[in-house]
């Protein structure tokens, strides 16, 4: 019997990020086109004869009790199974934390999958997704992956067709922005512009990446550049590189750049780092799900 398995949890950008109106309960009712990247944090999930969940990571800033939302996903599903045995969780994380990239989430979505795995669960897709909701608005998306289209307030997903292949920039300046703060600051109702995110899934569906970068756009960069201006000096140094197109993602304050090849990625990350703008700089690509969940 299986007593340990391995996962990987992989980020994610937004090719587009609207913001439809604020909800009377707080909540923001968003459209998004969402990507996963090749950047990925690596799990590691035992069991372990004591009951208890115990959470080692490779960044010692991280919190390893209820805090950290993986103690939280395991927690959920080990609760509702009455399940006895305990769970050890080894998370090695990559993708830059309070960036914009949900690595929480999908850290999150990558334990719900492997504890269902692990206890013989058989819980659907759809089934951690509905309780993965419960944890944060883009866990669903994280189980789902690929590209995707997002609404409500992450989590009504339409799968989308795979954004062609491309060489993409990550850089995230050495600063921490609070989701809650940029949402908080948002003036929904009298945004001055709406990203095309309507056109976006024509240019997917077309398999036109200049048709994609031609509509970037997120509705977020309306607070947080005037925050955190390096945000805007980063994006000029991607498009004055090479970049065909460059945005922050989700609430920031990661940058990416989409390059037709990674060559000219790499240089223009070299830029940033010796200009001081960012220091976790990373070439990726497009990570695409085919229908088996797997690429
Ligand atoms: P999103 O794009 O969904 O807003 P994010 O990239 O901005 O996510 P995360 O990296 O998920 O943000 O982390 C946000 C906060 O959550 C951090 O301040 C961190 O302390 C806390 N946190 C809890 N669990 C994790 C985890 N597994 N990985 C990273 N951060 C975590």
């Amino acid at each position: 019997m299986r007593e340990e398995l391995s996962l990987r949890a992989y980020g994610k950008i937004n090719l587009g990020l609207d913001v439809i109106r604020k909800r009377p309960d707080g909540y923001h009712e968003v459209k998004m086109v969402m990507q996963t990247v090749s950047l990925y944090d690596s799990l590691r999930l035992k069991k372990k004869e004591e009951p208890g969940i115990e959470v080692r990571t490779n960044l010692p800033f991280l919190p390893t009790g209820p805090d950290n939302l993986v103690y939280r996903a395991a927690e959920l599903l080990l609760k509702e199974f009455g399940i006895g045995e305990g769970l050890f969780i080894d998370l090695y994380k990559k993708i830059p934390v309070a960036a914009g990239m949900a690595g929480g989430s999908s850290d999150a979505a990558a334990v719900l999958v492997g504890v269902n795995r692990l206890f013989k669960l058989r819980l659907s897709r759809i089934g951690l997704m509905e309780r993965g909701v419960s944890l944060g608005a883009d866990i669903p998306y994280c189980i789902m992956r690929g590209t995707a289209l997002a609404e409500g307030i992450g989590e009504k997903l339409t799968k989308l067709p795979p954004m062609p292949d491309c060489a993409i920039l990550l850089a995230k300046p050495p600063i921490s922005v609070s989701t809650r703060f940029v949402y908080g600051n948002l003036r929904a109702d009298s945004l001055p512009w709406h990203p095309d995110i309507d056109g976006m899934t024509e240019a997917l569906a077309e398999g036109s990446l200049s048709g994609i970068t031609a509509r970037l756009g997120n509705v977020l960069e309306t607070v947080t550049i005037p925050a955190h201006p390096q945000i805007q000096k980063i994006k000029d140094v991607m498009s004055e590189n090479g970049a065909e197109a460059a945005l922050m993602s989700g609430s920031g304050p990661t940058v990416f750049g989409i390059f037709k090849d990674k060559e000219t990625a790499g240089r223009a990350g070299r830029k940033l780092r010796s200009a001081g703008l960012a220091k976790q700089i990373y070439t990726v690509r497009p990570f695409n799900v085919c229908r088996n969940g797997r690429r």
